[in-house]
């Protein structure tokens, strides 16, 4: 009789497989990161870094395939645990002053946009930096679609390299980097993703990427008071504030951020704020019809403002349809404005771009709150 030890039998129940190893989003990378990466986690000489650097951020490349100093055979490792995350081209929309929306699709199915806005003598992209927004100001229609998720770096910059690629192609340009300017005022609130947002500038500013100077990027933001000192101590671009009120009365009914960090907070955190030899923080004063547009208003403003280093952009109103606010007419915006230079404000109004297109201030918000189609969240 034979003996058969229970301990003997084969398993047979199938193992669980091991959870697959985290992709390696690669062009959310800053280049010190990718070195580690390149190094440490491909097992490659230093060196490949700046080379796979330049592909994705000065090149703007889209496939490792495209890399072709590299090797096939790195190029396969690449693939083989990072990606190029997409953002595909969803909707472009013409206006006829020459503005350009675009609408891209996220890998996730949400929907951003960034507008590109040529004068003659630059070309600006304004770019998004979250998808929604959770300021919720009440004259905006990005903010009536809350907080879905922040960008990635990768994201944000790829806004940049994707518009770059239009530009060429559609204005016949050989060069690299069209695009002169960059402000990040497009969807979301850019200090809300402030790691993501310097990850991206140091990228945008890198010599081994677009190299963009640090004169030529304005971030816009409503005042998450502590975020801007960390903003004029960890990076080194332009700061704008949108104001869009004379008062805490006023501003707490369209603005909530104002009910955590008040006018005062908000000015008190400007005054401090590092700036760099002739540089003016820029203030943003949106114009609402019998709201915030008044005589009164523009003397509060001049007294509000009186010492610091300031240049203001008046900003007509654009109207969202269900948002009751109404635009301030040209003649009372020039009466405003008027006002200001008189006290020796520099303020200007600004041209409403892409009206027509819904791409103006405050109006980016089709669709991007839109469910993905998988079903997540
Ligand atoms: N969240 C940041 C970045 C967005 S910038 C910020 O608020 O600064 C968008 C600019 O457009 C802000 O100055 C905002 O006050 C302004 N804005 C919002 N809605 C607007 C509208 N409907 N018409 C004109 N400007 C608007």
């Amino acid at each position: 009789m034979s003996e058969t030890s229970a301990t003997s039998l084969p398993v047979t129940e199938p193992l669980p497989a091991p959870a697959p190893a985290k992709r390696v989003d690669v062009a959310s990378l800053s280049l010190e990161a990718l070195t580690c990466f390149v190094t440490e986690t491909l097992g490659e000489r230093a060196f490949r870094a700046p080379q796979i650097y330049r592909w994705l951020h000065q090149r703007g490349a889209t496939s490792f395939d495209e890399m072709t100093d590299l090797s096939k055979a790195l190029r396969e490792k690449l693939k083989a645990v990072a990606d190029i995350v997409p953002l595909v081209k969803d909707v472009e929309l013409r206006s006829i002053d020459g503005t350009i929306k675009y609408r891209w699709k996220t890998h996730d199915g949400r929907y951003i946009e960034s507008v590109y806005m040529p004068s003659e003598d630059r070309k600006t992209l304004c770019v998004s930096t979250q998808v929604g927004c959770a300021m919720a100001c009440g004259f905006c229609m990005t903010g009536t679609m809350g907080l879905k998720r922040n960008l990635t770096p990768g994201e944000i910059v790829a806004q940049v390299h994707a518009v770059n690629r239009e530009v060429r192609k559609n204005e016949g340009l050989e060069t690299l980097r069209p695009l002169s300017n960059l402000v990040f005022m497009g969807m979301g609130e850019p200090l809300h993703n402030f790691e993501n947002l310097k990850t991206a500038l140091s990228i945008l500013q890198s010599e081994d990427g677009p190299n963009f100077s640090h004169r030529h990027i304005t971030v816009s933001t409503v005042g998450l008071v502590p975020m801007i000192e960390r903003f004029g101590q960890e990076t080194d671009v332009k700061l704008a504030i949108s104001l869009n009120a004379s008062t805490d009365e006023q501003r707490n009914k369209t603005m909530p951020v104002n009910r955590k960090w008040n006018i005062a907070a908000l000015l008190d955190a400007c005054r401090k704020f590092p700036l760099r030899q002739g540089r003016r923080i820029t203030f943003e004063y949106v114009l609402i019809k019998g709201f915030n547009d008044a005589d009164e208003d523009a003397h509060r403003l001049i007294e509000l403002l009186k010492d610091i280093p300031v240049k203001v952009n008046l900003i007509p109103y654009n109207e969202n349809p269900g948002l009751g606010f109404h635009t301030t007419g040209e003649e009372r915006a020039e009466q405003f404005r008027a006002i200001l230079a008189d006290h020796h404000i520099a303020a200007y109004i600004r041209k409403n771009r892409g009206r027509d297109i819904a791409g103006a201030c405050g109006q980016l918000a089709n669709r991007g709150d839109a469910a993905p189609a998988d079903g997540a969240t």
